[in-house]
């Protein structure tokens, strides 16, 4: 079984993809036994398709999963778990906001926990982004009645049974950790660093970031309440 899929969302990054690939590799190699990449294209545009096709031919250790039309980015997601065979799954986003060297440093959790969820330390991100995402995360928290600092968070790493579990909707990307708990899984928030984007541009604006998270707040925490753990008993 393959130890690590790194699963990164792709949408009009082309000027990201060599550096995000070079990253990747650089960060894995000869610290895990055996390795993925999957590069899910969301539907670009910009010609990120025939670079990302590119890639996977020179290196054995990428695949890409293509769809015909823009879906978002919890569709891609979820296509990009499917299609994960690693024991543990680590999810990023293309910009390289995130470091993938840090997934070392979650992967300790990984003995008493069944999904980090990063936290981002010290952001890179311009005023009103950072306050609108703190704002977003106490109402999220309030109305799902989860307790989770930094949910956007690009960077997570969790087990396969986690990925499994999940059954996602457009926006439900924005909610993997509580959904994870919900499942009955252990999550843990452990500080990742942050920098700017390097290229490329940014998918969303304040507006379809905290105020379409609102809906989906209300159908998670409706789950949450609703959702079950039953133990049968043995016979
Ligand atoms: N993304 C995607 N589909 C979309 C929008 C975004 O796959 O419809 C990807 C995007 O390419 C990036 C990640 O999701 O890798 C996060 O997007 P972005 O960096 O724009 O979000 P931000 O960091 O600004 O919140
Ligand atoms: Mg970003």
């Amino acid at each position: 079984m393959i130890e690590l899929s790194v699963v990164v969302p792709m949408y009009n990054e082309k000027d990201n993809i060599a550096r995000l690939h070079m990253a990747i590799t650089h960060a894995l190699a000869h610290r895990v036994e055996s390795y993925e990449i999957i590069l899910v294209d969301d539907g670009s545009t910009d010609g990120s398709a025939e670079q990302l096709d590119q890639l996977a031919l020179a290196d054995p250790n990428v695949r890409i999963v293509h769809f015909l039309r823009n879906c978002g980015q919890s569709a891609a997601i979820a296509s990009g778990l499917k299609a994960a065979e690693g024991r543990l799954i680590a999810l990023m986003d293309g910009d390289l906001q995130t470091y993938p060297e840090d997934i070392f440093d979650l992967m300790p959790y990984m003995a008493d926990y069944d999904f980090a969820n990063g936290t981002r330390v010290r952001r890179q991100d311009n005023l009103v982004r950072k306050v609108s995402s703190k704002v977003g995360n106490g109402i999220r928290n309030w109305i799902t009645g989860d307790r989770i600092k930094d949910t956007g968070c690009p960077m997570k790493l969790f087990k396969r049974e986690v990925a499994g579990s999940f059954t996602l909707y457009t926006g439900f990307h924005r909610f993997l950790p509580t959904l994870a708990r919900m499942n009955g899984f252990r999550v843990i928030e452990v500080p990742v660093r942050h920098r700017e984007r390097v290229a490329g541009t940014s998918k969303y604006g304040v507006f379809n970031r905290a105020f379409v998270g609102l809906m989906d707040a209300i159908v998670i925490g409706w789950m949450r309440r609703r959702s079950f753990h039953y133990q049968v008993r043995e016979e």
